[in-house]
């Protein structure tokens, strides 16, 4: 028998239009016609389970072969294979009709559309005539008494198709590489290809000599039957030269949508190397993307692993992604995963749990921040940290500090450091009055402080060095100044002229005999405009970056050296004061320059006076 026609269409020739198209992606060819060869081999171990097929089943592969002198590359299985009628009915019209559907529906789409298309979109068989310029195909059904046959086209819309031998069942595609698809032909390349997106197809793939694939990937698996180290070894196949991960989950759902996959928390080293696109989407094993935008949310993309569903849309476009109800429901199911998985860790091993946070504190505020269901279920195992390195929940904390650090107002103060060395000052001054210190010193916690202001009642968050000690806190008792109010507006002159610097606002304030003399603070409002400006909060902010600071100096009425200053004359009185300013300022970290040097001088002089 031999038959030669013409596959109908109303478009003169899309093959060249397939390829212009596809410029970009050539490549997923062979994902196509593994995945089809891996279908039929599926489809015929299913009859034979079902006793519908009785013949041997033989050894059940797909092997890709390249012979670089006759420019093919062959793709066979041993699946079910088709019939000549098969072939027409498959081949001509079901896998013409995808081609031109394709052809008709992106054709006007600008490039960027079409990569984002082409990318998640498999063209199937027709996907060939991008790298070759003919196409045979040799098959035979397994269907008794079948006989073989071959198609074969040239990327027009004519056929052959005609009786051939072939002893064996199943398929043989091959393709004949066109003069500009030459990479093909290079055994790299196809390798390369191979591992990309069928490393974990479930039947074995056989290229130059060897099965490059893993048939049964650990998220096919039961959970119970694998061990911590199956998952660090799977993790170490999907990401070589990582860290082991933190910890790991491992998702199975089958209804209402179906979603399998493990997803890894990787060990952070560096806020500025959080990768994303390390999720690794599947489609019934076969590799589809590493863009999960749009499949997880956006603080979950900081995760590494893989997702297999078949459920996802593969072949839309991102805006109906985004809308599709399936997507949005692995969206809810994986969040809450995460959720169950981290209030497990916390409940089960506290200890471990307090050791990671590290490593997840900044993924759990990314993710409180971001979403408020996850907020809601991560408000119990958030963890604060306070500069004795202790931890605590946001509830067990308030009520650790809630009878100390209520102000007169009602409000429990939350007192906290962004940098205990350089606030060290400070920071022993609250200790000293037996207040409590976190350390809250994370890229996100200018926000995270935000959010937990909004969140919780009565509660306000501030720097330790934002006021003096005693308006830290502010409660009923007020101390009392030994200073008159004439002598106490003299003091303030006194230092406003000595500093005489327009940023510093000097006032006179009865603290202990024991505070520091001079204490100079940045008010908390002014400072976190500027802290959440820095890490990004927004256009209405940016005003906030060009202010100047504007901080308070406060000369303590009570301490010894304001009352010396007030006895000494002149110069004398001068010099003790900025003096006791400059302390203030090396206290704050703030005195560079010729000013330090000055300071520098000037204690030499005073400790050299009597
Ligand atoms: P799809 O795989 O999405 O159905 P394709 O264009 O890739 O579309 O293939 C069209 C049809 O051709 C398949 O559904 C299948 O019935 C048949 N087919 C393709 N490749 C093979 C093969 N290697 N063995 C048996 N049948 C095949």
């Amino acid at each position: 028998m031999q038959e030669t026609g013409s596959i109908s269409i109303h478009t003169e020739n899309i093959f060249p239009i397939i390829k212009k198209f596809l410029y970009s992606d050539h490549e997923i060819f062979l994902r196509e016609l593994v995945s089809n060869a891996v279908d039929a081999t599926q489809k015929l171990k299913s009859l034979a389970q079902l006793g519908e097929y009785q013949g041997e089943a033989g050894e059940l592969k797909v092997t890709v072969s390249v012979d670089k002198e006759k420019r093919t590359i062959t793709i066979s299985d041993r699946g079910i294979g088709m019939t000549a009628e098969e072939i027409k009915k498959y081949i001509n019209q079901i896998a013409f009709s995808g081609a031109t559907e394709f052809v008709e529906k992106y054709k006007d789409k600008d490039a960027s559309a079409k990569d984002q298309i082409i990318g998640q979109f498999g063209l199937g068989f027709y996907s060939a005539f991008m790298v070759a310029k003919e196409v045979e195909i040799f098959s035979k059904s397994y269907k008794a008494g079948s006989e073989a046959a071959r198609w074969i086209c040239d990327g027009s819309t004519e056929f052959t198709l005609e009786t051939t031998d072939k002893p064996e069942r199943g398929t043989d595609v091959v393709l004949h590489v066109a003069e500009d698809s030459d990479e093909f032909l290079e055994t790299p390349r196809l390798r390369g290809i191979l591992d990309k997106y069928c490393k974990f197809l479930p039947i074995p793939i056989e290229f130059d000599g060897e099965v490059i694939n893993q048939t049964q990937p650990l998220w096919t698996k039961q959970p119970a039957d694998l061990k911590d180290e199956d998952y660090v070894q799977f993790y170490q196949t999907l990401y070589p030269f990582s860290e082991p991960p933190l910890f790991w989950i491992h998702l199975n759902v089958d209804y209402p949508f179906n979603l399998t996959g493990i997803l890894y928390f990787p060990k952070v080293k560096d806020e500025l190397q959080l990768q994303r696109n390390k999720i690794q989407l599947y489609s019934r094993q076969v590799f589809i993307t590493d863009e999960v935008k749009d499949v997880v949310p956006e603080f979950l993309m900081l995760l590494h692993g893989v997702l297999d569903s078949p459920d996802i849309p593969l072949n839309v476009s991102r805006s109906f992604l985004q809308a599709d109800a399936n997507v949005r429901k692995i969206n809810q199911y994986v969040t809450k995963k995460v959720a169950d998985k981290l209030a497990e860790i916390f409940r089960k091993d506290r200890a471990g749990y307090e050791q990671k946070w590290s490593d997840i504190g900044l993924f759990v505020k990314y993710g409180m921040l971001s979403d408020e269901k996850f907020y809601d279920r991560a408000k119990d195992f958030a963890l604060l940290q306070n500069v004795d390195g202790k931890f605590s929940t946001i509830n067990e904390y308030r009520e650790l500090v809630q009878a100390n650090q209520q102000d007169k107002n009602g409000q429990t103060v939350l007192l906290y450091t962004t940098d205990p060395e350089a606030q060290h000052a400070y920071v022993v001054a609250a200790q000293d009055r037996g207040y409590d210190v976190l350390k809250l010193d994370g890229p996100l916690d200018a926000h995270f402080i935000g959010q937990l202001e909004q969140k919780l009642e009565k509660t306000t968050f501030k720097r330790v060095d934002s006021e003096t000690i005693s308006k830290l806190i502010e409660k009923d008792e007020t101390t009392e100044s030994v200073l008159s109010d004439e002598e106490k507006t003299k003091l303030q002159e006194l230092f406003a002229q000595a500093i005489s610097n327009p940023a510093m606002q000097v006032q006179v304030e009865a603290l202990s005999p024991q505070d520091a003399p001079v204490i100079i603070t940045l008010p908390e409002f002014m400072r976190r405009m500027k802290d959440m400006q820095r890490v990004g909060g927004g256009g209405g902010m940016a005003m906030f970056g060009s202010l100047p600071d504007s901080y308070t100096v406060s000369v303590n009425a009570n301490s010894a050296v304001a009352q010396r200053v007030l006895k000494l004359e002149g110069d004398a009185a001068a010099k003790l004061a900025k003096q006791a300013f400059d302390l203030a300022l090396l206290a704050q970290g703030m005195l560079k320059g010729e000013a330090l040097t000055q300071f520098v001088k000037r204690s030499a002089e005073l400790l050299a006076a009597e």
